[in-house]
């Protein structure tokens, strides 16, 4: 029985972890989970799963919990326990807040294995603060490597913590890796499904409303990562996720659009062998992988049938259509503290772009803007990079925008 900590339980992945574990009851439980702060639905998930701890980002929300936590108690023995966690005391759940409330949920003694899937670099310092507890942890955060790849995976290794991909890209190109020699590998093809804009002309694209941006034609997923899978921002930072994870440099990673999303991703070996890992575009299947690891659990997921689907298809990616990717591969080149300043500045216009603040291709102009402004340096400490975060953000907000 693993006893899971859940960073961002009531978003898309965390949602889906938890499908997971109510599949899997035998195999997971929740120790602890932590929202940024929606409430409504952690309330519901402590009722659910009954975890000792949780934590909410926002100060304000944590304390709105803490009253309602208190007048459940005060309801408790007039409610049935759930037959899911028989033997847990009704309710005996600690509040956290801030972000405090959260590294504390990624270190609890109770936690075996951490689920990291909150949104953005707010990621980062609980990521590495589970490292230094020992902690593996199964990785949805994309944005901590890439904003501080280098320095995760570094203590990670000191530390003998094992970090399994739950990004579905990662995790078929973690899956293709298996049993193989470092020094075979030739390249990676991460895939990418192109987004809701992969057939639209670069004037419509300039048009683009938040709204015809959110909707992805294979993956079902937040708000930020909808926007960022719509400029192809998230196959940039999933090149530079690649690079840390699997520490290949960024000229032996590739990418080709294939809008199916059937072939999750492939890696080349030098004799020319290519192996690639598909399935149906389900993230609970990375997601179960991630937590059973090195272990496969039996499950009922769809399964693939290639003759329904008879095609599948693959092509170039348009960088001048969507500049993004080809940001990120030169915020790699650049090397250092660019990749985070990249991030940052990506975080918060995808912010303005959803408040409609600015067009879509105000993204990439500024993002580039933020990358001329910033001198990349080699840093080795998370103040380092937390500084940089915090003024490529002033910068954009208030220089820029
Ligand atoms: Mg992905």
């Amino acid at each position: 029985m693993k006893n899971l900590g859940i960073l961002g339980s009531t978003g898309s992945i965390g949602a889906q972890t938890l499908e997971v574990v109510r599949k899997n009851p035998d195999s997971y439980s929740v120790g602890a989970l932590a929202v940024m702060g929606n409430i409504k639905v952690l309330k519901e998930q402590i009722l659910e799963f009954r975890p000792k701890m949780v934590a909410v980002f926002d100060p304000d929300k944590a304390k709105l919990l803490k009253e309602e936590i208190i007048k459940l108690k005060a309801a408790a023995p007039r409610m049935k326990r759930k037959e899911s966690a028989p033997n847990q005391p009704l309710f005996a759940v600690e509040v956290l807040a801030g972000i405090e409330g959260l590294v504390a949920i990624a270190t609890a003694g109770e936690v075996d294995l951490v689920v990291n899937s909150v949104v953005g670099s707010v990621g980062l310092v609980p990521t590495l603060k589970a490292i230094d507890a020992g902690k593996d942890i199964a990785l949805a955060n994309k944005e901590t490597l890439v904003v501080a790849g280098e320095l995760v995976m570094k203590k990670a290794k000191e530390k003998g913590v094992q970090i399994t991909p739950i990004d579905s890209e990662h995790s078929a190109i973690f899956q293709c890796l298996q049993g193989e020699k470092k020094e075979s590998l030739e390249k990676i093809i991460l895939t990418a499904s192109g987004g809701p804009f992969r057939a639209w002309k670069k004037e419509e694209i300039a048009k683009a409303t938040f709204r015809e941006a959110l909707k992805h034609p294979n993956w079902d997923m937040g708000r930020k990562i909808s926007i960022d899978s719509a400029t192809m921002m998230n196959k940039g930072l999933e090149v530079i996720e690649a690079r840390w994870l699997f520490d290949v440099p960024a000229e032996k990673i590739e990418t080709v659009v294939h809008p199916e999303s059937i072939v999750h991703s492939m890696v080349e070996y030098v004799d020319s062998s290519v192996i690639a890992e598909l399935g149906v575009p389900d993230m609970k299947v990375p997601i179960q992988y991630a937590l059973s690891y090195p272990e496969r659990i039996k499950a009922d997921y769809e399964k693939l049938s290639l003759s329904k689907i008879k095609n599948l298809s693959f092509e170039e990616p348009d960088t001048q259509r969507f500049p993004c990717l080809k940001l990120a591969y030169d915020a790699l080149e650049a090397g250092g503290t660019m990749p985070a300043v990249m991030n940052g500045a990506n975080e918060v216009l995808v912010e303005a772009y959803l408040e409609e603040k600015i067009t879509f291709y105000d993204i990439p102009k500024y993002i580039e803007m933020a990358m001329k402004a910033h001198k990349p340096f080699d840093y080795t400490t998370m103040e380092e990079i937390l500084e940089v975060d915090r003024w490529v953000r002033d910068y954009v907000r208030n220089t820029l925008l």
